[in-house]
Order: structure tokens, then C-alpha cells, then sequence
């Protein structure tokens, strides 16, 4: 055949071979471009579950309970703390109507709202059945029409809030009693009593005892408040126990006397040695001695002990005195507690509570038996082997 016959073949084959090319080269790019997003989806979905793994972690360790409803008003999620607040019976919130988990006619008229308004509402509701007090916050969600649900338990903080607003009124009541003595004092004083040399002596004596124990009051408090704070510098040293006691007879022998009571110390010189704060455990027993002068009639007797007890030591003050009502028992350890709140002078209340902060800080616990009318008996039990 002629070379003017192959020519067109010729030419009709190197189109097709050029267009295969392309059409590969074409096939090629294609499936980079493909295994790219594929790679570039991998990795979005890797990152979406991370988040969303991240985020079922903050939800199910949140405090506030977290539940979501559809439209239909039906729990879609609930978290752990929702579970614990509303599952009582072990039932599955999830599939479970919104106002049967909520059950409280205030928290379902909150989320009732919200529905019905399109706008977050708020609400503090008190749960009886629960000992609770929650804030609820319904928000809806805008695409489904479904909600989002948060109740934070404020049961803590208003406790928290109860107890400012007691030592308050406890500590302004405490205040008050002895400064309206010493305005009556004083305006007595002024009226005329002034010129009677012997009223004057009298009631300047009774100013100086209102204004010591302001100064009690004052002392009291500021211990109470560093001993609270954490920040007390503990110096700790190897402590007799039999030493503690007698450093706090010595101090208080004096008043003691001038009360008409006997103090006794019953401790042998051999006990373990203690780590503690000198200072700090003094104070503590003082406070039980200094109290159990204070109670005790004429004649009584008083006696502190200290004995080994296995790995710790027990440490008690006994009295003659009236003794305590089973009553008064369980809160005379706690601020500003008196049997007696009539007597203003006999103190304010917090003796009791800096023994038990200081024995708490040692490792210790303090507790005290008592009958009425046979005394009472006040015990320091402090591990050997603390820090
Ligand atoms: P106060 O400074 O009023 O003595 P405390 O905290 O030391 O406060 O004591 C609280 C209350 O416990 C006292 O008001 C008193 O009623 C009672 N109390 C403490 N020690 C004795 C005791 N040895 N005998 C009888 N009652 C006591």
C-alpha cells in the first residue's frame, strides 16, 4: 500500500494514543484529588469524634444536670449528674417524657414556658423530695425545636449563705450585750454616780469586766478566723503530755482558787511523746479547764488526766460541775453555742469550737460525756504518729 494510505491512519492513531493519554492523565488527577478528600475526611471525622468524645466528658463530669428533649418533649440525653438528680428509682431518663423526669410542678412550668415563648427561662425551686435547692434554666433550641435543660444544685452554697447570715447575727448579738452594759454603765456614772466614790469604784470595776470581754470576744474571733483560714503556721515539737497538763494547772491555778475549786493532775511522767504545737494544745486544754472552773460551784474538784490509749494519747478534764443536757450534747462544739445565752459574761461561745479546730488539725478528735448534775467529762483523744 501507498504511504498516502497510511498517512490518515497514521494520524487517527496518534490522536487516539495523545486523547488515551489525557484521559489517564485526567484519571490520574482524578483519583489523587480523591484519595486527597478521603484523607481530608478521615481526618474530619477523627477530629469530630475527639470533640465530641471531649465534649461527652465535660457533660458527664459536669455537677449541673444536663437533659435534651425533641419536639415531642421526649429526653433525648441526660447526663450523669441528671441521672443521680432525677433517676431515684434506677430508671433510664432517656425515652421518658420531660415533665414525668422533672416531676415538680415549678421545674416543668419552667421548661413549659420556655417551649411555649421561644426564650430561655430561670427559675430557683426548692426540692423537698430530694433535700434540694436548683436553679433550672430551659433553653430552646432553635433547629429542632427541642430544649436544653441545666440544673445547677445550690443546696450547698445557700447552707453556705445560712451560716454567713448565723455568724453574723450570732457575732453582732454577741457584741451588743456587753456595750449596752458599758453605755448603761457609763450613763449611770454620768447621772451622779460619778461623785459616790464607792459606786464609782463599783461600776468602774463592771466597765473593766464588760470591756474584758469584748476583749475575750475580739481574741476569740480572730483565733477562730485564722484557725479557719488554713494559713495557722503550726510549729510542731515533741510534746510531754504530762508537761502540757501542768503548764495549763500553773496558768490556771490562781483562778482556780479564787473560785473555791481544787484542781488535780493525774499523769505519769513516762507517757510517748507527742507531735504537736505547744502553744495550740495549751490553748485547747486551757479552754476545757478554763471552762470547767467557770461551771464548777465552791468545792468542787477538777481533775486532768493524760494516759497512753495504743497508738495515741487521752487527754480528759473532769468536773463536779452541773454537767450537760443530752440536748446541748451534740452542738456545744459549734460557734457561738451557749446552754445559757442569757449569761453574757459567761462567754460567747467559741471556746469549745478553737478545741475542736486545733484537735481536728492534730489528727485528733475531741468529744465529751455528761449527766446532768454529775459533771461532765471532756476528752482529747491525739494520734502518736501524727504528720
Ligand atoms: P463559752 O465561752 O460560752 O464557755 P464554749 O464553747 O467554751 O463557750 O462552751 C459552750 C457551752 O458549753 C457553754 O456555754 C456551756 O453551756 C457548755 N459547757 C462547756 N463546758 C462545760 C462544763 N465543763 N460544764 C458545763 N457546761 C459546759
Amino acid at each position: 500500500m501507498d504511504a498516502w494510505l497510511y498517512a490518515p491512519i497514521f494520524g487517527l492513531v496518534v490522536a487516539l494514543t495523545v486523547y488515551i493519554w489525557r484521559l489517564r492523565r485526567r484519571l490520574q488527577l482524578l483519583q489523587q484529588e480523591h484519595q486527597r478528600a478521603a484523607r481530608n475526611w478521615e481526618k474530619e471525622r477523627k477530629a469530630l469524634e475527639k470533640a465530641r468524645a471531649r465534649l461527652d466528658a465535660v457533660l458527664e463530669q459536669m455537677t449541673d444536670a444536663v437533659l435534651m428533649s425533641d419536639a415531642q418533649g421526649i429526653i433525648i440525653y441526660a447526663n450523669r449528674a441528671a441521672s443521680t438528680l432525677f433517676g431515684s428509682e434506677g430508671r433510664q431518663l432517656v425515652g421518658r417524657s420531660v415533665p414525668e423526669v422533672l416531676r415538680h410542678h415549678q421545674l416543668v412550668q419552667t421548661w413549659q414556658r420556655s417551649q411555649a415563648t421561644g426564650q430561655p427561662c430561670e427559675a430557683a425551686v426548692e426540692l423537698p423530695r430530694q433535700r434540694r435547692f436548683v436553679q433550672i434554666a430551659a433553653l430552646p433550641e432553635a433547629h429542632g425545636k427541642g430544649s436544653l435543660i441545666v440544673l445547677q444544685d445550690l443546696t450547698r452554697l445557700r447552707a453556705l449563705e445560712q451560716v454567713r447570715r448565723n455568724f453574723i447575727a450570732n457575732f453582732s448579738h454577741e457584741l451588743r450585750t456587753p456595750l449596752a452594759s458599758l453605755r448603761a454603765l457609763a450613763e449611770t456614772l454620768t447621772a451622779g454616780a460619778l461623785d459616790n466614790p464607792q459606786d464609782a469604784r463599783r461600776f468602774l470595776s463592771l466597765i473593766v469586766r464588760e470591756v474584758e470581754a469584748l476583749d475575750r470576744l475580739t481574741q476569740d474571733m480572730l483565733t477562730l478566723a485564722r484557725l479557719e483560714s488554713g494559713r495557722e503556721i503550726w510549729q510542731r515539737a515533741a510534746l510531754a503530755p504530762r508537761d502540757l497538763l501542768a503548764a495549763v494547772t500553773e496558768r490556771l491555778q490562781q483562778q482556780a482558787d479564787r473560785n473555791g475549786v481544787v484542781l488535780e493532775l493525774i499523769a505519769s511522767r513516762n507517757l510517748p511523746l507527742l507531735q504537736g504545737d505547744r502553744a495550740a494544745l495549751e490553748r485547747a486544754l486551757m479552754n476545757l479547764v478554763h471552762n470547767a472552773i467557770k461551771f464548777t460551784p465552791p468545792g468542787g474538784l477538777i481533775t486532768l488526766s493524760a494516759q497512753a490509749q495504743g497508738n495515741a494519747v487521752l487527754f480528759q478534764v473532769r468536773d463536779t460541775g452541773p454537767g450537760i443536757d443530752p440536748e446541748d450534747l451534740p452542738h456545744i462544739f459549734e460557734r457561738f453555742y451557749k446552754v445559757d445565752r442569757g449569761r453574757s459574761s459567761a462567754g460567747a461561745g467559741l471556746g469549745l469550737s478553737i478545741v475542736r479546730h486545733i484537735v481536728q488539725e492534730h489528727g485528733g478528735r475531741v468529744w465529751v460525756e455528761s449527766t446532768p448534775g454529775e459533771g461532765s467529762l471532756f476528752c482529747i483523744q491525739l494520734p502518736l504518729n501524727d504528720r
